[in-house]
């Protein structure tokens, strides 16, 4: 079982919006996911094998316990049938106890297919018609992340502290060369730091009320 798995679009968008709650979580001893769902082909002027190469350096430097590349093509992903379908076995394969993927208000319609995608795939693959063994599924959380403040105006209702992986954040981001996100990365991290008092943080968005069963997660 899967601790913490992301459903991304694009090889670079975990680590600009939440690599640094990635390693946070890998620290504390919790295991990590990540399912992409395009290669990447679109991005910059980098080829695919590049964007593949550099999304496995990162991977590595993330500690990933589970990751999954899927085909669908970069700038041409649409919610629909096949991509629920596609996403709905992987789910099963590792039922993680929060789930988190992009926000659906972003400039990409990449980023809103996933998004939808992820919705719908959770609810179908939470049946007990799609288990192997009958038993029952559903994510403890379903959160949103978001690297396009322009689109989404919404303020993020989570903020988690990063300044002690924020450079390792941002080695990750740089482990994507082609595609020059670390300058978007720092003003991110920058932003949500200010919104809340600390340096670095990186914000997450609930689609439900968070509900909490202990009394001392609020300190
Ligand atoms: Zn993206």
């Amino acid at each position: 079982m899967i601790d913490l798995l992301a459903v991304t679009a694009h090889p670079d968008d975990l680590e600009i919006c939440a690599g640094g709650i990635f390693l946070k979580a890998k620290k504390e001893g919790k295991k990590t996911g990540l399912i992409i769902c395009t290669r990447g082909e679109s991005g910059g002027y980098a080829q695919q094998q590049t964007r593949e190469q550099e999304a496995l350096h990162a991977n590595g430097l993330l500690g990933l316990d589970y990751f999954r590349h899927l085909d669908f093509p970069d700038a041409g992903m649409f919610f629909g049938q096949e991509a629920v379908d596609a996403l709905i076995p992987l789910l099963r394969e590792c039922s993680p106890k929060i789930l988190l993927t992009l926000h659906r208000d972003d400039y990409h319609p990449d980023h809103v297919a996933v998004s939808q995608t992820v919705e719908a795939a959770s609810f179908v693959a939470g049946l007990k018609k799609h288990s192997q063994d009958g038993s029952d599924w559903k994510p403890k959380e379903l959160m949103y992340f978001s690297g396009d403040l322009r689109t989404n105006k919404r303020g993020p209702d989570i903020l988690v502290n990063i300044e002690d992986v924020y450079e390792e954040k941002l080695a990750c981001c740089a482990a994507h060369a082609s595609q020059n996100i670390v300058g978007h990365a720092e003003r991110l991290a920058e932003w949500f730091g200010y919104l809340g008092g600390c340096k670095y943080a990186e914000g997450l968005y609930l689609r439900n009320p968070l509900t909490l069963n202990q009394a001392g997660s609020l300190f």
